[in-house]
């Protein structure tokens, strides 16, 4: 069993994020005049801040990046056309509840509905994460599913944030992964060591470490869009990630107003790598209802990456793609 010593420090931090859309407006120092439309907004798709994050936010700064991520506004509202509910078309490629099959020698687990930030852009805003199964008897299937297809080789955890089940959860599933003999590697989609840092202690390293003593390589793939977010408790827990022998890789989203530069994406990709984090996608936004005032044209976002191509050593510039529902992977958008 793993140590518990730290869970409940980060399980407090969560306790503490900002989920009212009054708080965060005044805590930030805001304009009253944006309560009505974050109220509005918020109904849909409700706020969740935590406290870390939000002090990386500089007050009364309307132009913020990272406020821009999480402030609901009256844009979440209107209706644009060829921005749908399931973008990605996740719905289509349910193997069996939980799991989710796109690609070749991988599946998906659904194995959290829950996120420690909501993020303005998400492309599962709308996922119907009430369906998914939440008992062990309910996961039984899943279990089923992939001891019997020895293709897959690789696991990813997604949700919603993976890293908020409980270290106890979360010890069981790693068990489970072990168990299968054809599983080699285990993928770890979440935001919490940027949003939520001290989700990354010891007790959890542990078990990656074990996990990987076992037989199946763990991987960390973060998500980071602004080099504003990544302060000192930040880069502490990828030191302690990277130090525990666990490979981190970033994505990001291509956002209007918030990364859409090319200084801003360099300063991005050379953060990361200086903590030797790989930049691995820049994603083209997935056009989901309620996220069409993110987007940034294509030919803009080959032109970014143009330009870092010529600024930086070709393992800092992250690949653009995007994700086209039906296509056996994602989409390279250079050509
Ligand atoms: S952390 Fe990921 S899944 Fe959660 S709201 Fe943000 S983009 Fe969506």
């Amino acid at each position: 069993m793993p140590t518990l010593l730290s869970e409940t420090t980060w399980q407090k931090s969560l306790a503490q994020a900002i989920r009212d859309p009054q708080e965060l407006i005044s805590r930030l120092n805001l304009p009253e005049e944006l309560l009505e439309p974050a109220r509005k907004s918020a109904h849909l798709f409700p706020v969740m801040v935590p406290i870390s994050y939000l002090n990386r936010i500089e007050p009364a700064n309307l132009n913020d990046p990272l406020l821009k991520q999480i402030l609901p506004i009256d844009l979440e509202n209107a209706f644009v056309p060829g921005f749908e509910a399931d973008a990605v078309g996740d719905l289509n490629v349910r193997a069996t509840p939980g799991m989710l099959q796109k690609y070749h020698g991988r599946a998906l687990l659904m194995v959290s509905g829950a996120c420690a930030i909501h993020c303005r852009y998400c492309f599962r805003r709308h996922y119907p994460y009430g369906d998914e199964p939440r008992t062990l008897q309910e996961w039984e299937p899943v279990w089923q599913t992939l001891q019997a297809d020895s293709t897959i080789q690789e696991i990813i955890l997604s949700g919603g944030d993976p890293l908020l089940l409980t270290d106890l959860r979360f010890h069981d599933l790693c068990e489970r992964i072990a168990a299968i003999p054809h599983v080699k590697r285990l993928r770890i989609h979440s935001r919490l060591p940027v949003v939520l840092p001290d989700r990354i202690h010891a007790g959890l390293l542990e078990m990656l470490q074990r996990l990987s003593e076992q037989g199946t390589m763990p991987w960390m793939v973060i998500h980071v869009n602004h080099p504003n977010e990544i302060a000192a408790d930040v880069e502490h827990a990828i030191r302690q990630l990277l130090q525990a022998g666990i490979p981190v890789l970033n994505q990001s989203v291509l956002l209007k107003g918030i990364n859409d530069t090319t200084e801003t994406l360099i300063a991005l990709s050379e953060k990361l790598v200086n903590l030797g984090v790989l930049p691995y996608y820049l994603h083209q936004l997935d056009r989901v209802t309620g996220t069409a005032h993110f987007e940034v044209p294509e030919a803009q976002g080959r032109k970014l990456i143009e330009e870092l191509r010529t600024r930086l050593p070709g393992y800092a510039v992250p690949q653009y793609v995007r994700e086209i529902p039906g296509e056996p992977h994602k989409t390279s958008l250079l050509g």
